[in-house]
């Protein structure tokens, strides 16, 4: 570990300079409109020339075996003049209250600090970098300083420094990057299409499904004696779950084209006995349990399929929301009633730990996803199939009690066409 007795050593040879009378009475220099501090840097420079005779060409390899030199080489610094600009940019009544803490203002600070070290080891004639300063009330405001490096160590003893607010760029900036991120998300959903995308995440469900129950059926026939009635069980669901994806596959070139959605009168709760058929071999894994309330006389004026897709991505949503939480009540709710308008809700409720307010901002957005393995694609799909069936779906989500998701979507014909 490398010692800087060079740092240690200017100290011991008397503090940093404080006088600059001329500075301090330069009307040109008192009153300019950008923020200037005069510094004097005599004894860092000494340093720093102590440094390169050690032989370190490197100043970030310095500072990461030797952390603390930072705040030495700091120490030997002083702060010498201040324009007004400057009381204004820290928000100070006046020179002496600015000074007596400009220590604290300005403290040690590696990554703005060491543009200045490498400078100076460099032989530049001139360095820039950026920092965040917080004023006397407290606000943040980001930086950019510059300064130029003179010849000799002389000129050392009153080094300006420039400070530009750039608050203003920074905003700026990040509403661009905001920008730039929405414009590469816009450009991804219309280049896949925020459909075909789902297609691959719609169809995975069933077709793993469907070789579960494949792989079941073959277990029975090759025990020691084969049990053909659970095999046929088996084969049975596994067709089921492959006709399946088939008609999602359908369902989904249909919206691709345009395609109107194809509305059936159908009773409520057959949808959720389909999705929940889809569903339950993963809640069971999980050791979920799941409720189901469903009103008899609920019904629905739509396609029962998409129906059923968006309650099986609202069911598995809720299923990976418990299983990631730490809580001890691990069930999953879904209910079906018919309500005063005409419409019939659906309601999918979990024990989950809730979401962030970002998360609740962005979730009907394709391709948002907070999952390291998720798609993004659920339930923005689910919104454009309730929004095609002429209902609403929205969310209520709490860290105490979980998430709730409701829909709505027409309870016969009748209410469909007068919507
Ligand atoms: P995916 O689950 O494939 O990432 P979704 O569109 O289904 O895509 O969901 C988007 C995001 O919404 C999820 O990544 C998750 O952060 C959040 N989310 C959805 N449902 C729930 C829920 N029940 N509890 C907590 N967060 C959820």
């Amino acid at each position: 570990m490398q010692e800087l007795p060079s740092v240690a050593e200017s100290a011991r040879h008397g503090g940093p300079c404080i006088q600059a009378p001329d500075f301090a009475h330069n009307d040109l220099f008192l009153s300019a409109p950008i923020p200037i501090m005069v510094e004097d840097w005599y004894h860092v420079y000494l340093a720093i020339q102590k440094i390169r005779e050690q032989g370190v060409t490197n100043v970030d390899d310095y500072f990461d075996t030797n952390p603390r030199a930072i705040e030495e080489l700091r120490a030997l610094h002083s702060f010498v003049e201040a324009n007004h600009a400057v009381l204004e940019l820290f928000e100070a009544s006046s020179k002496e209250v600015f000074f007596d803490s400009a220590r604290k203002l300005l403290p040690a600070n590696r990554e703005s600090n060491i543009v200045v070290y490498r400078a100076m080891l460099d032989g530049s004639s001139a360095c820039q970098g950026e920092r965040t300063l917080v004023t006397f009330k407290g606000k943040e405001v980001p930086i950019v300083w510059r300064c130029s490096l003179p010849r000799d160590a002389e000129g050392y003893r009153r080094l300006c420094f420039y400070a530009f607010d750039v608050t203003e760029q920074k905003e700026n900036n990040d509403r661009l990057q905001a920008l730039r991120a929405e414009m590469a998300r816009a450009a991804r959903v219309s280049l896949f299409g925020e459909l075909s995308a789902s297609i691959l995440h719609e169809i995975t469900q069933p077709l793993s499904a469907a070789s579960t129950y494949a792989d079941a059926a073959a277990r029975w026939l090759t025990r020691k004696t084969p049990d053909v009635e659970e095999a046929l069980s088996s084969i049975q669901g596994a067709a089921r779950w492959a006709r399946d994806a088939t008609d999602i596959c359908r369902k989904m070139r249909g919206f691709l084209g345009k395609v109107p959605v194809q509305s059936v009168c159908a009773p409520a709760g057959q949808t959720i006995e389909a999705a929940l058929f889809l569903v339950s071999p993963e809640a069971n894994a999980k050791e979920i349990s799941v409720t189901r309330r469903i009103s008899e006389d609920a019904t629905i004026f739509a396609d029962p399929v998409q129906i059923q897709q968006v309650l099986a991505n609202l069911l598995l949503n809720g299923i990976h929301a418990i299983d990631s939480s730490q809580s001890t009540i691990r069930t999953l709710s879904v209910s079906v009633q018919r309500i005063d308008d005409g419409e019939t809700l659906f309601e999918v409720c979990d024990t989950g730990s809730g979401m962030s307010n970002e998360t609740l901002e962005s979730l009907f957005q394709p391709f948002f996803t907070t999952k390291a393995d998720g798609m993004g694609t659920g339930l923005a799909v689910a919104r454009s199939i309730i929004d095609a069936h002429g209902g609403r779906i929205w969310v209520e989500s709490s860290s105490a009690g979980g998430t709730c998701f409701r829909f709505t979507v027409p309870a016969t014909a009748y209410n469909s066409t007068n919507r």
